[in-house]
């Protein structure tokens, strides 16, 4: 989470002037908390939280501070960095979330996400984590535009020593999961990942596509995948998928370069669905569990 925390060491640095200009006064008022708050906005847009976003954690923030006692033992500064860690926490999720494995088996993941965002990699990642937990996962390429892309999660099967269904692009989307899935019963798979076809852009055709598929499979999980790097537009495309798909998570890519974090943030609070993993580099092993109450302690603990 490197990039998360430095968004976060940002903040603290920003923070850390008007605490010390708040040293010495006895209480919250007004006045400071209103000091302390254009710091924290600045240091949330800075990294890329959605200007929306932004002032309803603000809002958010300032009406807590406001309203509370504060205690002997905190110094003011101390207090609002207590309540803006709390906030974050809860912004990010509160807590961490699992994805779901129980009901009928096999359970059926679906990735869905743009172009380039990780999908075909965030398969294999997460195959590779059920793999090593006891699960016996199933990938199955639903990208049919590119046969590049079928491959590709051929290859990352083969080192991963998970079965991949034998896709061809002459097969519809929807047919390729009900067959994969019926093959799976067969052979006693308990958990099928299907990695979709993205675009560069959301376009109607692929929604179609996938609620084409949601209507036909009993998915247990809709786990859109972004990439944390693309900021303010993965909001948008987030929202978007999240109308029309419903979907049940999020996998936020390229967690551990420059990104500034901001993402995470905005999609948590734009489609109010967890965030449940991250990607810290292109390394099939590179999946981590979303921590939010370990993110917001790094950075203001
Ligand atoms: P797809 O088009 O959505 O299936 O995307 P791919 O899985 O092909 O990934 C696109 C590129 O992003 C590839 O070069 C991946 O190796 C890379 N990638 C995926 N996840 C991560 C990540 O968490 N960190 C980094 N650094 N690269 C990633």
């Amino acid at each position: 989470y490197r990039a998360t925390r430095t968004m976060f060491e940002n903040l603290t640095d920003r923070l850390e002037g008007v605490f010390k200009k708040l040293r010495g006064h006895g209480k919250l008022t007004e006045d400071n908390i209103q000091d302390a708050m254009r710091e924290v906005r600045i240091a949330l847009l800075d990294a890329d939280v959605s200007f929306k976003v932004a002032k309803q954690f603000v809002a958010s923030v300032t009406e807590k501070a406001i309203g509370r006692e504060v205690g002997k033992s905190l110094s003011p500064g101390q207090q609002i960095i207590k309540i803006v860690h709390e906030e974050l926490v809860s912004l990010l999720g509160g807590d961490t979330a699992q994805i779901e494995l129980d009901g009928r088996q096999p359970v059926v993941i679906m990735m869905a996400g743009l172009q380039g965002s990780g999908k075909t990699t965030t398969s294999g990642k997460l195959a590779k984590m059920l793999k090593d937990k006891g699960r016996r996962p199933y990938l199955v390429p639903a990208d049919v535009y590119r046969p590049a892309a079928i491959e590709q999660l051929q290859v990352l099967g083969d080192r991963l020593d998970v079965p991949v269904h034998p896709s061809t692009t002459a097969t519809k989307p929807v047919d390729i999961c009900t067959q994969a899935i019926a093959e799976a019963k067969i052979k006693n798979y308990d958990t099928v990942i299907i990695d979709t076809a993205g675009r560069l852009h959301v376009d109607n055709v692929l929604m179609g596509e996938l609620q084409e598929i949601q209507a036909a499979v009993q998915l247990s999980e809709i786990l859109f995948v972004a990439d944390a790097m693309t900021g303010q537009d993965a909001v948008t495309v987030a929202d978007k998928f999240n109308t029309d798909l419903e979907i049940s998570g999020i996998i936020l890519t390229k967690m551990e370069g420059d990104a500034r974090g901001g993402a995470a943030l905005s999609i948590k609070t734009v489609t109010g669905k967890p965030i449940k993993f991250v990607g810290v580099g292109e390394a099939l092993d590179a999946l981590e569990v979303f921590h939010p109450e370990r993110v917001a302690s790094r950075i203001l603990g």
